[in-house]
């Protein structure tokens, strides 16, 4: 279950197909396959992320940037996703996943995972000081790569969330504190994983010359205006879209390596309003999961 979820359930995403099945971070078997099938078979373990699939025929998909094709399609929100004992997946679109943690503590990498990866590539190899704001499942997955990678973490969280600076520390950041408190040092670059427009002056405010602002959310509130001297100096901020193959097997192959755990909290499929509305009221810790099989 992810933040956008959320978002489509409340019409800030305007072009759902309706009646819809939501699920865009789905772990399982493949018990199917069409004739013409040849990088799956059945039994295989799989995992079908956000992006459905793509046309690789328009502008944006000869340029390698399927993330932005014309005709892209999306799990959980113009195609019927994961809420489900079954679902359909278009095979060159599914990542084949190595055996290891078990499904619900490996459905978190299928969004949160790999659309943080994206906009951790985007923030740049040479980030050494790197800010993450909202601390939900992106910001967990993504700060064990990070320090991983020796980068330093400055993790912001709600301003007087304890518990969640504490976790951060825990998984490794060098810092963790309120998104209205200025780091210590400052940024390279900063993501912004929280869908708060006016964390994007806040952020500005604590990166260096030269510094990225990524907003990796599909959706965010009105950003508030801000003096130029913010952006001054060559400061950047910019959005990341979706996610390419590239990305998936580019992060499936590094979370085992670092290995990556996530926290998941674990929901049978009919509590799945009950496991929305603990996602809304940020009740839930790392990241929740459906799980077909608990009761
Ligand atoms: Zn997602
Ligand atoms: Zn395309």
């Amino acid at each position: 279950m992810c933040r956008t979820d959320l978002h489509i359930v409340d019409g800030e995403l305007l072009e759902p197909k309706l009646p819809l099945i939501l699920g865009h971070e789905i772990v399982g078997s493949v018990v199917q396959i069409g004739g013409k099938i040849e990088n799956f078979r059945i039994g295989d373990r799989v995992g079908v992320p956000w992006l459905a699939s793509a046309c690789g025929d328009c502008r944006y998909c000869k340029k390698c940037q399927e993330n932005l094709c014309e005709n892209a399609r999306f799990t959980g929100y113009t195609v019927n996703g994961g809420f489900a004992e079954y679902t359909v997946a278009d095979a060159a679109f599914s990542f084949h996943l190595a055996a290891g943690p078990g499904d619900a503590e490996t459905a978190p990498l299928l969004c949160a995972g790999l659309i943080g990866y994206r906009s951790y590539r985007i923030a740049g190899k040479d980030a050494r000081n790197l800010g993450i704001y909202g601390f939900g499942a992106a910001g967990h997955i993504l700060t064990q790569v990070a320090v991983y990678q020796e980068r330093r973490v400055y993790a912001f969280t709600k301003s007087g969330d304890s518990k969640g600076q504490e976790f951060a520390r825990r998984l490794g950041a060098v810092w963790a504190g309120g998104s209205d408190e200025q780091p210590p040092e400052q940024l390279d670059a900063a993501i912004i994983f929280a869908p708060v427009g006016a964390l994007i002056p806040a952020a500005l405010r604590a990166v260096r010359k030269g510094g990225t602002v990524v907003c990796g959310g599909i959706y965010m509130s009105d950003i508030p205006s801000f003096p130029y001297q913010l952006l001054w100096e060559e400061r950047a901020v910019r959005s990341v879209a979706n996610l390419t193959r590239r990305d998936g097997e580019e992060f499936l192959e590094i979370a085992p390596q670092v290995p990556v755990k996530t926290r998941v909290q674990v929901y049978s499929l009919d509590r799945a309003n009950d496991a929305l509305h603990d996602l809304r009221n940020g009740k839930v810790e790392g990241a929740a999961v459906l799980s077909m099989g608990a009761s």
